[in-house]
Parts: structure tokens; C-alpha cells; sequence
């Protein structure tokens, strides 16, 4: 994914009372800090040093300039002395962009037979990170805080977790959403308030009649598809019939002429999201299957049936996840294996499922679509590799948007499946398939999800926080009882906080 160069500012706070000596010595410790990071962590996003802020003043004027630098995506915090926390006050107040306290101390351990109150003096996390904490909330702020050593592995995991998710908040901001038809006629769970969601997320939702993406297949030339087919041909296996010459070749054909002409389209708009729906096809001849799977895994967001919410959550995951090992696709529940505590869900949609999750190299096929009344469209039919994964959603319950994750483990099929003509995957949901169900129900869940397995359920704890939106999460340790108790504590506190 070709995403901007962006940056997060690395804030050091003190004050005046220290003198100059010692805070040379805190700028430089911070600078140190920052080159180290950017140089050994493998951060995806630049740290940005800046000058210690030492009054209410220089952290207004610091977090005003971040908000308005457009490739400033974020800030850290990290008081190497005591930086009383009522000069912070007017800078949070004004802060537009998501913060992380990192709580941390320059040396790692105490130089015992060394130790003076100078050096006391100049080490003071323990305390001034605190002092911070206290305002932050008092003030109630959304803040992500990481603890421990900064050259720890740990803390560059948790840091580098947070960037991806800032970078996936920034590109939330602009994100277009063009949904080519409506929602499904009917459907609930899929629908939802899209002014709340520009206001909260960032998402602005579109529709585009289908008919103007038919203007576009129509003036597609035989050398654009052709480029098209010739990656086909390298990238995947084949259908025989699927092949050059073959008689299912002209739907591979109309496959590739609705790929160009959705890519065209998209770039055209800046939009990093799509719907389409099976219903609404009027001037296409195929459902549009083989051209979501390859647009999605360019890192482009999708959601079938009119589905904006998957798709835009999808787009930002794809951000979150991006250069990660492994793959992150829209997916559905379909079907139930009942099996005690083996039972588990298998997962696809009608052809709509990204190959980046693939197992092996996915095979291009075309089959009749037993739904829509049109003709057989192409699709790539691969299996999901095992490991562990996360299933996510974001449902609109009236007063607030929900996000939904479950934790998932992918796991073999019990037998090849050579006449299901799509791409699928198998897994058990956490902590086993009633829990995880009956708690998904519960709380209104998707039948579509958003599927991820190169990022954990901790990117979208931060993701819900920096958009205050409400978190649920099906884990490890979910009980019904306690999930209960959780869904109307958040009914409280969204009644009343918010
Ligand atoms: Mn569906």
C-alpha cells in the first residue's frame, strides 16, 4: 500500500525550575532516544524529535503546530523530570490528533554505588509521568499508555502497534466509501447512521449508481484487459476451462474489463472503500467477484450487500496491517461444524474473500452463482492457512457505533471441499464456538466481519479508543455473565456520558 510518509511527534515535557544544565541534558537524553528508535525499533512511522516544552505556553504553541501538520499523525508524551501537569491543560484541551503516554526512564537501572541527588534530580519518570497521568484523567482523555523499558522489544511492540493504528486514524479522515447500489433491502445490521459515522470515524459514505461503473466496463480497451489476463495467467492456477481458449474464457474475459474499470474509477474518485451489491447489477453481466478479491488485496476496503461499515473497517485494518506477515479479508459466517469443544465455523462469502490470506496459490475458476440471476462470474477458490486470527465489526446500536472483535483460531478443514467453488476459511472462535456465538449475539454482531490474521485485538482497543467508540471483545476469557454485565454497564455509560 502506497500510504503518505507520516510522523508522530515525540514530546518531552519538564520546566523552567531545573536550570539550564539539567535540561540540556533531558534534551538530549529525548533526542538520543528518538534516532535510537527510528533507527533499531522498525517503527512504520517516523519519529519526530522535538524541543522539550517546559510551560503552558510551549505546549499550546507545540500541540497546535501538530495538529495543523497534516503528516503529523499522532503524539508522544514522556515527562523525563517533573512537568506540573496544570501547563498541560490548555495544550490537551486543544489536541486534535491521538496521544500515547510512553511511561519509560532514560537508564535502565540504578547506578547503586553511583547514585547522587543529582542524578535523582534528572530521572524523575517515576514520579513526572504521574503527575501526568493525573490531568489526562482528570480530563478524561483517550490515551493510549505504554509501560517499560524504552529499548525493550515489548515496548516497541505496543509503540509499533499504536503507529499502525494512528496511520489507520489519519487515513480514516479522508476515507471515501463509494457504495455502487444501496444496502441490501431490508437488511439492519448492515445499515447504519452515515452522518454519525463522518462525524465519529472520519468515513464519508457515497452512493454511486451502478449504472456509471457500466459506463466505465463499457469503454475499457482489449489491451487494458489484456495486461489484466496476462497477470491472471502468471499469478494464479487455472480451471482448465478458465484458460486461453477454453470455454469459460470469455467470463474470465468480462472479469478483467469490470477489474480495469472498477480500479479507474476508484483511483479517479481517492476512494479507498467499496460496496457492491448481487441484488443491483443492472448493465453488468457477472457479480463483480475476481475484481473485489484483487482490489482488496491492493488494500483497497470491501463490503458486499451494501456493507460500508465492513468495508471502511476493512480499509483501515488493511492500513494497520500494512507490510505485516499475513492477510486481511471481508468474510462471513456461513456455516456451523458442530463437533463439543472442536466446533467451529466455516467461513466465505459468495466469491468476495482476499487472497492475501491464502494459503497456497489461489485458483481461478467460474462457476454459476445459484443467486442474482446473472451470468457465471470468475472468483479465486483457495483455502485459509491455520494460526491465530481476529473477526471484527462495527454495528450502529442508535446512540453509538459498536465494535465487536473476536479472537479466532484458523484451523484445517476436516476434509477437502472439492465442490465448494469459493474461497473459504475454518476457524474456531474463542474461548469455543457456543460462548463465542451466543456472546456475537448478544451483543448484535455482523454476519460480516471484518478478518485479520497479521494483527491482534489490541489495534482495534486503540483504534475504538482514539474514535471513543464502544469495544467489545470476545476473547480467552469471555463468560456470558460477565459479557452481559459488560453490554449494560456500556448502555449506562453511553446513556449517560455520552
Ligand atoms: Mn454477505
Amino acid at each position: 500500500m502506497n500510504l503518505p510518509a507520516y510522523e508522530v511527534w515525540f514530546i518531552t515535557g519538564s520546566q523552567h525550575l531545573y536550570g539550564d544544565e539539567i535540561l540540556k541534558q533531558v534534551a538530549g537524553h529525548s533526542l538520543k532516544m528518538v534516532e535510537e528508535l527510528n533507527a533499531t525499533a522498525g517503527f512504520p512511522t517516523k519519529l519526530i524529535w522535538k524541543p522539550t516544552v517546559k510551560s503552558s505556553e510551549e505546549i499550546l504553541s507545540t500541540i497546535i503546530a501538530a495538529n495543523s501538520e497534516e503528516k503529523c499523525v499522532g503524539i508522544i508524551t514522556w515527562m523525563h523530570t517533573f512537568s506540573p501537569a496544570k501547563m498541560w491543560i490548555a495544550g490537551l484541551k486543544a489536541l486534535r490528533k491521538p496521544i500515547c503516554h510512553l511511561h519509560t526512564q532514560f537508564n535502565s537501572e540504578i547506578p547503586w554505588s553511583e547514585i547522587d541527588m543529582d542524578f535523582m534530580n534528572l530521572n524523575q519518570s517515576a514520579h513526572g509521568d504521574r503527575e501526568f497521568g493525573h490531568i489526562v484523567s482528570r480530563m478524561k482523555l483517550g490515551v493510549k499508555v505504554v509501560v517499560g523499558y524504552w529499548k525493550d522489544r515489548e515496548v516497541w511492540e505496543r509503540l509499533d502497534k499504536w503507529l499502525r493504528v494512528c496511520n489507520a486514524w489519519a487515513d480514516a479522515q479522508d476515507m471515501k466509501i463509494a457504495r455502487f447500489g444501496d444496502n441490501m433491502n431490508n437488511v439492519a445490521v448492515t445499515d447504519g447512521d452515515k452522518v454519525d459515522a463522518e462525524l465519529r470515524l472520519g468515513y464519508h459514505v457515497d452512493y454511486y449508481p451502478i449504472g456509471d461503473l457500466v459506463g466505465y466496463v463499457e469503454k475499457v480497451t482489449p489491451s487494458e484487459y489484456g495486461v489484466l489476463l496476462s497477470e491472471y495467467d502468471k499469478m494464479y492456477e487455472f480451471e482448465p476451462e478458465a484458460r486461453e481458449g477454453g470455454k469459460k474464457r470469455t467470463s474470465v474475459v468480462e472479469a478483467a474489463r469490470i477489474e480495469v474499470a472498477m480500479r479507474k474509477f476508484l483511483e479517479e474518485r481517492k476512494i479507498k472503500a467499496f460496496t457492491t451489491n448481487f441484488n443491483a447489477l443492472h448493465g453488468l453481466h457477472q457479480l463483480p467477484g475476481l475484481a473485489c478479491q484483487r482490489l482488496m488485496s491492493e488494500g483497497i476496503g470491501f463490503g458486499a450487500e451494501g456493507d460500508w461499515k465492513t468495508a471502511a473497517l476493512l480499509r483501515s485494518m488493511k492500513v494497520m496491517a500494512n507490510g505485516l506477515k499475513g492477510g486481511t479479508s471481508f468474510m462471513e459466517d456461513y456455516t456451523y461444524n458442530f463437533d463439543g469443544k472442536n466446533s467451529a465455523i466455516l467461513q466465505a462469502h459468495m466469491l468476495e474473500v482476499c487472497p492475501s490470506i491464502a494459503a497456497a496459490r489461489p485458483r481461478l475458476e467460474v462457476h454459476p452463482l445459484g443467486i442474482g440471476g446473472k451470468a457465471d462470474p470468475a472468483r479465486l477458490v483457495f483455502n485459509t492457512a491455520s494460526g491465530r486470527g481476529i473477526a471484527a465489526t462495527i454495528v450502529d446500536m442508535g446512540n453509538r457505533f459498536r465494535m465487536i472483535v473476536n479472537d479466532v483460531e484458523i484451523i484445517d478443514t476436516k476434509a477437502p471441499l472439492p465442490k465448494l467453488p469459493v474461497a473459504r476459511a475454518y476457524w474456531k472462535p474463542m474461548p469455543d464456538l457456543m460462548t463465542s456465538a451466543h456472546a456475537w449475539i448478544l451483543a448484535g454482531g455482523t454476519h460480516h466481519t471484518s478478518f485479520s490474521v497479521a494483527i491482534d485485538n489490541e489495534y482495534l482497543e486503540d483504534f475504538a479508543q482514539i474514535a471513543d467508540i464502544e469495544m467489545l471483545v470476545i476473547d480467552r476469557n469471555t463468560t456470558i455473565g460477565n459479557f452481559k454485565k459488560d453490554i449494560k454497564l456500556n448502555d449506562v455509560y453511553y446513556k449517560i456520558m455520552k
